[in-house]
């Protein structure tokens, strides 16, 4: 029995192996697609509700993986936030969009998501104002998105970071809003421009009065801080008309566009007609 009982754990000593061996082969792969360029930055365009301009874009990065293809964030993202890796990743993702949206017209704004790792770096400030210099963007043209999550950690820290990067003139969003758990009120004391209503909210319009009902509360609220709000995830004709008519002033989802690679954006913005 004792010698069984040590097969087993030495079989189960095997199997960790393998498994750490796997992770840090991942971690390894992943840490050449960010040296080596197999990461590419995909961008859903963001509308006005009213008159179906594109305002802005959000910049979604992919992963050309050699031998699996097309990978999207949630197969590469969990991992790199693990490792750390998202700081290096987050930067390039940065340094491209801000380097893309100068070839957009005006003022056509680049969105930008930020990890909870990213965000308490204390090297972001100086990342963030120096991907707008080397491509002589002004911060206005520039949105952060940060999840309601992230900001539960280390609450003067994280808004301190958020005033200084305000003062670059770049906005913020409040991301995936509804979904994590502060508290409505602590949303006033963050300098956030624009709240993001999370997909699964916005999938329930016309189906859960329950999804309405937050969204409209949400609309609301945005109005209340004189944020500006963008619905994420419009799927279908019917969400888009209730957005609206709820007042809802920014809308973005596979109903008008799905995320698409630069050159096509860039295709899309300049058949537009100017603004
Ligand atoms: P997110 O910030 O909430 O981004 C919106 C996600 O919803 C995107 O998924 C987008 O493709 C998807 N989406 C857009 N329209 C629709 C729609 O009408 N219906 C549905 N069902 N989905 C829609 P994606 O590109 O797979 O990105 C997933 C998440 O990965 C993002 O969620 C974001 O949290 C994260 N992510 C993406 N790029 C980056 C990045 O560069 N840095 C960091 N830190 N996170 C990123
Ligand atoms: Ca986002
Ligand atoms: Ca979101
Ligand atoms: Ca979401």
């Amino acid at each position: 029995a004792k010698d069984a009982g040590r097969g087993t754990w030495r079989a189960y000593g095997r199997e960790m192996d393998q498994r750490l061996h796997e992770r840090l082969q991942r971690e390894e792969a992943l840490r050449v697609a960010i040296a080596e360029q197999q990461l590419e930055v995909y961008y859903q365009p963001r509308y006005l509700s009213q008159g179906m301009q594109i305002i802005g874009a959000e910049a979604l990065v992919r992963w050309n993986h050699p031998e699996r293809g097309l990978l999207l964030p949630e197969q590469f993202i969990p991992l790199a936030e693990e490792t750390g890796l998202i700081i290096p990743l987050g930067r390039w993702v940065l340094h491209q969009a801000c380097s893309q949206a100068t070839r957009w017209p005006g003022d056509t704004v680049v969105s930008v998501n930020l990890s909870p790792l990213q965000l308490h770096d204390d090297r972001l400030l100086d990342e963030i104002a120096q991907a707008l210099g080397e491509n002589d963007l002004p911060g206005k043209r520039l949105e952060l998105e940060v999840t309601e999550s992230a900001l539960l950690r280390e609450t003067q820290g994280t808004l301190d970071q958020l005033k200084r990067i305000k003062a670059l003139g770049v906005h913020l969003a409040v991301d995936d809003f509804g979904t994590g758990y502060s508290s409505l009120t602590s949303l006033r004391h963050y300098p956030f421009d624009v709240i993001k209503i999370d997909n699964s909210f916005v999938a329930g319009i016309g189906q859960s009065m329950e999804d309405h009902s937050i969204v409209r509360a949400l609309i609301e609220l945005g109005r209340g801080l004189q944020m500006r709000v963008t619905a994420e995830g419009v799927e279908t004709e019917e969400q888009l008309r209730l957005l609206k008519d709820d007042g809802c002033t920014e809308v973005q989802g596979f109903h008008m566009s799905h995320p698409m690679p630069a050159d096509e954006l860039q295709r899309l913005l300049s058949q537009l007609p100017a603004r």
